[in-house]
């Protein structure tokens, strides 16, 4: 997990800063942070992100603390690991002490849903864990057999399917079955790739998680929201509408692989306070990474 492969098209984008800051001087100091700040908008981090890194770095400059375009880098890639950390909290999974842990994951249509469950019940699988996959997708035709599919793929079984049946009751009874297995580490629950704009369907999306946590006192353990990375400064909205729906406790990025605009994360959690907890770097099973700020910011300023 140390390496992030998906960041060859984001480092391409920020290859540019690398080169602003060699020929940095004192005097030159205005026009640098003006082009680093516009560099940064590049690559998605948003307005305030780049503004606010670039803000830090002038303080440090004017406190006599930076001598070298190599200085500019250190306090750059400390501004943004900062935001990360400080504004996001952990970004380890939590999972309870009781069986099971109970994941419940929501996001819009094809950003990556159904294919970042499959990673995941891969990576717990490989770790010794029993998994067991929810289908709360009613809404759209076949999204049961795709999740079946994932979940044969990656070694889980899978929860129980009534055709019509609401989404909560679904989970409900997945989580029960679960329980009643015994031997069951982690359930995750899929959800209906919902247009946040839908108000009836994110209501159905605020009863599954209650439902659960009527299952289970500490269900679910995570809410995590699936952001499709080459969406840019997108993601925003829609993080911070199911952030008030539903409540977030994490996030996962996918197809950094394909975009240079994953700068966006920054922004989201400097916004919404919700830590970035994997990041999809591909579309194999393999391809999800436990995301980490430092590994994050370094592979995009090498
Ligand atoms: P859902 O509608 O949110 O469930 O989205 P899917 O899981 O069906 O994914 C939509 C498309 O995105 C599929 O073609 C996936 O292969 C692709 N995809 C998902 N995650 C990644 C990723 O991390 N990298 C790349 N390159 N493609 C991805």
């Amino acid at each position: 997990d140390r390496i992030f492969k998906g960041t060859t098209k984001m480092r391409e984008k920020l290859g540019v800063v690398d080169e602003l800051l060699t020929y940095w001087t004192l005097e030159g100091t205005e026009d640098t942070l003006e082009a680093l700040e516009e560099s940064l908008i590049m690559a998605d981090f948003g307005p305030k992100v780049s503004l606010q890194v670039c803000d830090d770095i002038r303080e440090k400059i004017l406190a006599g603390k930076i001598q070298s375009g190599d200085d500019i880098l250190v306090e750059l890639k400390s501004a943004i690991v900062d935001t990360l950390i400080q504004k996001g909290g952990s970004t380890e999974l939590k999972l309870g002490d009781d069986k099971p842990s109970v994941l419940l994951i929501v996001g819009v249509n094809g950003g990556g849903k159904t294919t970042t469950i499959g990673k995941l019940s891969h990576r717990f699988s490989q770790e010794g864990a029993k998994v067991m996959l929810g289908c709360g997708d009613t809404f759209r035709a076949a999204a049961f057999e795709q999740l079946k599919k994932w979940c044969d793929r990656s070694g889980a079984q899978m929860g129980p399917f009534e055709e019509g049946s609401r989404p909560s009751k679904i989970l409900y009874k997945t989580v029960e079955q679960a329980m009643k297995a015994g031997d069951i580490d982690i359930v995750i629950c899929d959800t209906s790739g919902r247009l946040h704009t839908n108000y009836g369907l994110m209501e159905e999306l605020k009863k599954c998680r209650r439902v659960l946590g009527n299952k289970m006192p500490n269900a679910p353990n995570e809410v995590l929201l699936v952001l499709d990375g080459t969406t840019g400064l997108n993601m925003l909205n829609q993080a911070r509408e199911f952030h008030e729906f539903v409540g977030l406790t994490g996030l996962v990025l996918t197809k950094l692989d394909g975009t240079a605009r994953g700068g966006a994360v920054v922004s989201v959690v400097n916004e919404i306070g919700v830590p970035v907890k994997f990041v999809g770097v591909g579309e194999t099973l393999q391809d999800l990474q436990a995301f980490d700020p430092v590994t994050f910011v370094d592979a995009l300023f090498p």
